[in-house]
């Protein structure tokens, strides 16, 4: 059973004294640092000079410096660039960072990878909101929260854990709940899930499915309704209810039909090889690999997104957007078309 902390759990005098450097201003970082600096804590916002956020960042009312000089004059420094691009922008700051300070992540990669080897005498904590960073501000805009991770790595002060909280509770993560963990199982169990489940299972699933209808000779419009747009619909009663909830929605033929199929098609030897992607998150020959890839400039990487793009599923898609009232909107039926 993981510990879940709320609001009551956090002491916000851990934080309201400090200053955080928040070093990136895209997805999380622009939600943290705006989400901190309306919880009354001093933000910094840390930005190369050439950096394309830095008008955001200043419109929005914060104050800009490069990485290094926040991380100098921060208490808390809070690592929002890209995962990718987080050992380069490590090894500038590494000498600012002192005795005392902290060196905060919303993601596990680099630290339980060996890629940053954060110095002796600086905490080193996780607060990781579940969730895009435009919804961890919006949440907080709305008074209501965004559930979050927490873990600690190295605690060398005694309070790495509750300034931790305090942070989780100034971006609105502890109105929801924070679930304790390490950094160790954040990063496997997100990277078997955007693997497995969330961002590869479910795109082969839909284009494998979509592929047979199509090729059986059923139109790629009815391929595309079936196997794609109604997932939504599917999505949305399970994260309300679970699966209980989406079985009693669909049709008696449609969770028979489920029932006896759906582990036909994912079965055994599905299982097994989501075993062998969880032994490459374990041992490393993911990282490994992605690492080897970008050095190497992106090249399987590019291939792999311009061949996604091209895929027929994508152009049928774009066609009956533009055609139906739902017109791409993500969240809600109503458009500003359907206004008109
Ligand atoms: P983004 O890709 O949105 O970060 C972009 C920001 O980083 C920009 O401000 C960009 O500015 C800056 N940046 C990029 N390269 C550099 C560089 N070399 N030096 C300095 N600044 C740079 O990152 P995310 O918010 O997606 O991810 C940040 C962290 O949050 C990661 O650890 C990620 O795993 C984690 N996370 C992300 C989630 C998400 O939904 N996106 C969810 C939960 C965790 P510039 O204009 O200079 O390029
Ligand atoms: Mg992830
Ligand atoms: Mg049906």
């Amino acid at each position: 059973e993981s510990a879940v902390y709320y609001d009551d759990d956090a002491n916000r005098s851990y934080i309201d004294d400090k200053t955080v450097a928040v070093l990136g201003y895209g997805s999380q970082g622009h939600a943290h640092a705006q989400n901190l600096d309306d919880s009354g804590v001093d933000v910094i916002v840390g930005l190369r000079e050439s950096s394309s956020s830095r008008a955001a960042a200043e419109a929005d009312g914060l104050r800009v410096a490069t990485p290094v000089e926040a991380a100098a004059e921060a208490d808390i420094v809070s690592m929002l660039v890209p995962d990718t691009v987080q050992p380069d922008v490590f090894e500038a700051i590494r000498d600012e960072l002192e005795e005392g300070q902290t060196l905060q992540f919303a993601h596990g990669f680099n630290i339980h990878y060996n890629q940053i080897r954060p110095p002796e005498g600086v905490d080193v904590t996780m607060i990781a909101p579940k969730s895009p960073g435009h919804l961890v501000r919006r949440n907080y805009e709305a008074d209501q929260g965004t559930p979050g991770l927490l873990a600690v790595y190295q605690d060398e002060t005694g309070r790495a854990k509750e300034e931790a909280l305090a942070y989780a509770q100034a971006i609105g993560c502890t109105r929801a709940g924070v679930i304790e963990t390490t950094f160790r199982e954040e990063t496997e169990t997100d990277l078997f899930g955007e693997q497995a489940v969330l961002c590869g299972g479910v795109t082969a699933l839909v284009k494998q499915a979509y592929e047979t209808l199509v090729d059986a000779g059923y139109s790629r419009e009815m391929a595309y309704f079936e196997c794609l747009n109604e997932l939504k619909l599917i999505v949305d009663l399970m994260y309300e209810g679970g699966l209980g909830d989406m079985w009693d929605s669909v049709s008696d033929t449609a969770e028979y039909g489920g029932l006896t199929r759906g582990d036909d098609v994912v079965n055994d030897e599905v299982r097994a090889r989501m075993e062998t992607v969880l032994d490459d998150v374990q041992n490393g020959t993911f990282a490994r690999e992605w690492i080897a890839e970008n050095q190497a400039g992106r090249p399987s990487y590019t291939q792999l997104r311009a061949a996604e793009k091209s895929h027929d599923i994508e152009a049928v898609g774009e066609d009956l957007r533009s055609l139906f009232a739902w017109g791409g909107e993500t969240e809600g039926s109503e458009t500003e078309e359907d206004e008109e």
